[in-house]
């Protein structure tokens, strides 16, 4: 009798982390038929110089409408789909699908298209591979790719990271370090990997103008970037003040909703960006 109370009790304290179970079950369920049932597009977001004012390229954002589930945020899906190792099925249709929406949309197909890769899959092969497969097919022309990876993706096993990298950047990618800022790495491999470009986290970005401590951080990774000679990107940025002050640090290049929110494939031709 005390057990099946106990167990009561804790079934109805429990009950959000129950439905939360719930719901990933669903979800990584719902992941498995998500390639076959075609629920996946990319969307595109626009990535500016601002001293220049000129677009210097997008960045492929995944989304997904389950049939089951209706639209479900990366945020979420991401991670489980890490933990089942669907990623890597779902990377391989990304890179994919980059290549055949670039010969749809004349606008893609000479830009410069980045495309993210989990730190969970980092080390494996597969998205390696297909790079290359496609590289050496003409698939793909991988000089206009640029490959996303977090800091965790390169905290362990200095060499097996060092070893993608190059043969990533070997087929000509650009690498650029997502989210950073958000991580726990050592700032040494900044100089020890072959990175062309750090993307500031939106977290540091979105305080810009009512944060000191923020501001202080930005500036300080603009500055220390370009003294090991990588590019900086600051992702999120929504206000006219944020360009502001990114533009007056020399922050290379800007992404965000003050310039243009992630843009559907079909409306890509028709767009022009207001700089
Ligand atoms: P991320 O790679 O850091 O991508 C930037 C996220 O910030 C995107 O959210 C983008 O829509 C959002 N964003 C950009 N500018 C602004 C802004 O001004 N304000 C606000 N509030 N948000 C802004 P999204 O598309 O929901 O993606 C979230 C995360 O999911 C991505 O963060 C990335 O980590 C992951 N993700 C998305 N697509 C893929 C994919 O194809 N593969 C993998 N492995 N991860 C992906
Ligand atoms: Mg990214
Ligand atoms: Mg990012
Ligand atoms: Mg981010």
């Amino acid at each position: 009798h005390a057990k099946e109370l106990g167990r009561g009790r804790f079934s109805f304290f429990d009950f959000s982390i129950n439905e939360k179970n719930q719901r990933l079950i669903k979800v990584k369920q719902a992941l498995r038929s998500a390639i076959e049932s075609s629920e996946y597009r990319l969307v595109y977001q626009p990535k500016v110089n601002p001293h220049q004012c000129v677009l210097t390229g997008y960045e492929a954002l995944l989304r997904w409408n389950s049939q089951e589930l209706g639209m479900v945020s990366p945020d979420e899906f991401i991670p489980i789909a890490e933990e089942s190792g669907e990623i890597e099925k779902i990377t391989d249709w990304v890179i994919r699908r980059v290549a055949m929406d670039k010969q749809y949309s004349a606008h893609l197909r000479h830009a410069n298209i980045a495309i993210n890769i989990s730190a969970k899959q980092f080390k494996s092969d597969s998205w390696v591979n297909t790079l290359r497969i496609m590289h050496d097919s003409s698939e793909l022309d991988v000089a206009s790719i640029t490959v996303e990876i977090t800091e965790t993706a390169l905290i362990d096993s200095f060499e097996v990271t060092l070893e993608q990298l190059l043969t990533v950047r070997g087929l000509g990618a650009t690498i650029a370090i997502d989210d950073f800022g958000t991580g726990y790495s050592s700032l040494s491999y900044l100089k020890k990997m072959p990175i062309d470009y750090v993307k500031i986290d939106r977290s540091f970005v979105q305080d810009i103008g009512i944060d000191p401590d923020d501001q202080a951080i930005v500036q300080t990774v603009i500055a220390m970037s370009h003294a090991l000679d990588i590019k900086v990107v600051a992702e999120g940025a929504e206000s006219a003040e944020q360009i502001d002050f990114l533009k007056s640090k020399q922050c290379d290049e800007i992404q965000g909703y003050y310039y243009s929110k992630p843009i559907e494939l079909a409306d890509l031709d028709s767009f022009i960006l207001q700089l």
